[in-house]
């Protein structure tokens, strides 16, 4: 691996040297005691917008950002390919990693070879960990609220029910958790049997057919200092409410937390939430906890 990916590790040797003045302190910034700034190129799912443009204007290292349409999620074989597409155009020669800003997607991401640059990635089943700042935090909800449509800033601006101004039954549909069960699913066959394994998938999909909650996921607000009673997302809130109660759905706003898109921007990848994989090799789904690992291509 390239020495310099490892260097965002905290460093005791270089950290008396201090940040430049410049940049803002951080609870998350290990790498800004690294004085190697590194050329990152971003390949984004544009639902994460406006968390990715942000992280990239404060991240200590150069980012150029790729924001790829939402639309792509809907097969994950196309957005594998379109992902893997961009992989390959990037130049090693401008750029020291390749941070994809996804998660596993449906799977969209497993076998995403990295081919002269390395390539990040958070261990995400899909991009609600990264609303929400962490998997476990995603966990917590699934498991309390499985049947939850989640919503964003960036989900409702973007796609083909894109605008505030837009309605009917389209814009009704959030995310979904789409990548968490077939997870789940390889992790059951393990364990029972395929026979067995789809009987309990089954039982346990039958959230799918009973949607219970639309949940509202914020960020703090970039647009002003308030911080409360800030009503820039009103107009969000106020659509998700709607869809919420035409459907009969509970309606929630949760805190997102950026904290994990700010650190994939930042270098600062440390193994328990973020893999970097090394140049010739590929993205593996682990099926467990981890979500993903570095392997060797088949
Ligand atoms: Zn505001």
């Amino acid at each position: 691996m390239e020495p310099t990916l490892t260097s965002t590790a905290p460093n005791p040797a270089s950290s008396s040297s201090g940040a430049p003045e410049t940049v803002a302190p951080s609870s998350h910034g290990d790498a800004r005691r690294s004085s190697k700034i590194l050329r990152i190129k971003a390949l984004a799912c544009e639902v994460l917008a406006r968390q990715v443009y942000l992280a990239a204007a404060q991240s200590p290292h150069a980012v150029d950002v790729e924001m790829l349409e939402k639309g792509l999620h809907d097969n994950a074989d196309t957005l594998r390919s379109e992902l893997q597409r961009r992989i390959d155009a990037v130049p090693e020669t401008r750029y020291d990693a390749v941070v994809l800003v996804y998660g596993l997607c449906n799977r969209a991401t497993e076998g995403l070879l990295a081919q002269r640059v390395p390539l990040v990635l958070a261990r995400a089943h899909d991009c609600i960990t990264l609303y929400l700042g962490s998997r476990q935090r995603y966990a917590e909800q699934f498991d309390a609220h499985p049947g939850t449509y989640y919503f964003s800033a960036e989900w409702l601006e973007r796609g083909a029910a894109s605008g505030l101004a837009a309605a009917g039954a389209a814009a009704d549909e959030g995310m979904a958790y789409g990548s968490r069960l077939p997870s789940k699913f390889e992790t059951l066959v393990r364990q029972y049997g395929e026979d067995n394994a789809r009987y309990l998938m089954e039982v346990m999909g039958s959230w799918r057919q009973h949607y219970t909650r639309a949940a509202y996921i914020g960020q703090p607000c970039t647009r002003c200092d308030l911080v409360s009673a800030c009503s820039h997302d009103a107009p969000y809130h106020a659509r998700v409410r709607a869809a919420a109660e035409r459907n009969g759905w509970q309606y929630v706003e949760l805190d997102g937390d950026s904290n994990l898109v700010a650190r994939l921007l930042e270098g600062s990848w440390d193994e328990e939430d973020i893999i970097v994989v090394p140049a010739g090799s590929t993205i593996v789904a682990t099926f467990d906890e981890r979500v993903v690992r570095a392997g060797n291509p088949d």
